[in-house]
């Protein structure tokens, strides 16, 4: 007997990797140093997808080099979340028609749960490929869409040879779930809990606890305002961990032309 799930095959393996998380977890042995692993993990994969996948590829709010845009799609690639060719074009999406029907993970459409994970259960997670041209242009970006889960697969080898079952289950597969779920938060929480500072015609909220969880993402009103905005606190006490880091990027040359939002705005935010 053949077992039905009616789910598209990338669907089926997004479900399995949460049993075989799940099922390692139980078995293998949890240890200081893949747990440290594994908090390492999250910080450089978070930091892949809100630098890299986010606010360079999907908005381009800063510049850098050919050579250090490989290394934030490798880094926005360790997460498997497919690929930047595909993150990007489902996010531009989501931005042209947030919360509207179009958007395919508005919570106000369709529900808390399926923005979170249903809608990668289904066929409105192929890839979205009319409004990133200006990312196929780019050979790099083109193999690791065809090759997108061999940064992740990389390192989930490597979490093996260096702490062996425990480094794959409690470091990589641990921190592997760990940042998609924090990263969905985005696309269903952060539309549903919080505070708006702006009228963006649409659900996006501030919230902290979520800018916590996800090096800054959490200001995702401010962000519907400024999506350009290379930072997404705007008030001194929002805490924006992605844009501290790539300040010192800057600084170090790395990156360059960081976008930032209006002086008028940020005067505003700063009185509340
Ligand atoms: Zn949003
Ligand atoms: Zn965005």
């Amino acid at each position: 007997m053949t077992l039905r799930l009616g789910l598209p095959p990338r669907g089926r393996a997004f479900l399995f990797i949460h049993v075989v998380t799940a099922a390692g977890l139980l078995w293998a042995q949890p240890t200081l140093p893949a747990l440290a692993w594994a908090a390492v993990q999250y910080f450089v994969c978070m930091f892949g997808v809100t630098a890299g996948l986010h606010r360079y590829f999907a908005h381009r709010s800063f510049k850098t080099s050919r050579a250090f845009q490989l290394v934030l799609a490798i880094l926005g690639q360790l997460s498997a979340q497919r690929s930047v060719i595909w993150w990007a074009g489902h996010h531009r999406h989501h931005h042209r028609y947030s919360d509207r029907p179009e958007d395919v993970h508005s919570p106000i459409q369709r529900g808390i749960f399926y923005a979170h994970m249903g809608w990668l259960l289904t066929d409105a997670a192929e890839v979205d490929r009319h409004n990133v041209s200006d990312l196929e242009r780019i050979p790099e970006l083109r193999f690791l869409h065809r090759w997108r889960l061999l940064p992740a697969t990389i390192l989930g080898v490597t979490s093996w040879l260096l702490l062996d079952w425990s480094g794959l289950f409690w470091g990589f597969f641990l921190a592997l779930v760990a940042t998609w779920h924090a990263t969905f938060t985005i696309n269903s929480l952060a539309h549903v809990f919080g505070t708006q500072r702006f009228d963006t015609g649409d659900t996006s909220r501030n919230n902290l606890w979520l800018a916590l969880l996800t090096l800054g993402e959490g200001w995702h009103n401010n962000h519907h305002r400024y999506m350009r905005s290379v930072r997404q606190g705007f008030a001194p006490w929002e805490i924006d961990i992605s844009y501290g880091i790539l300040r010192v990027l800057a600084w170090l040359g790395l990156v360059w032309e960081l976008r930032e939002p209006p002086t008028e705005v940020m005067e505003l935010a700063r009185r509340g």
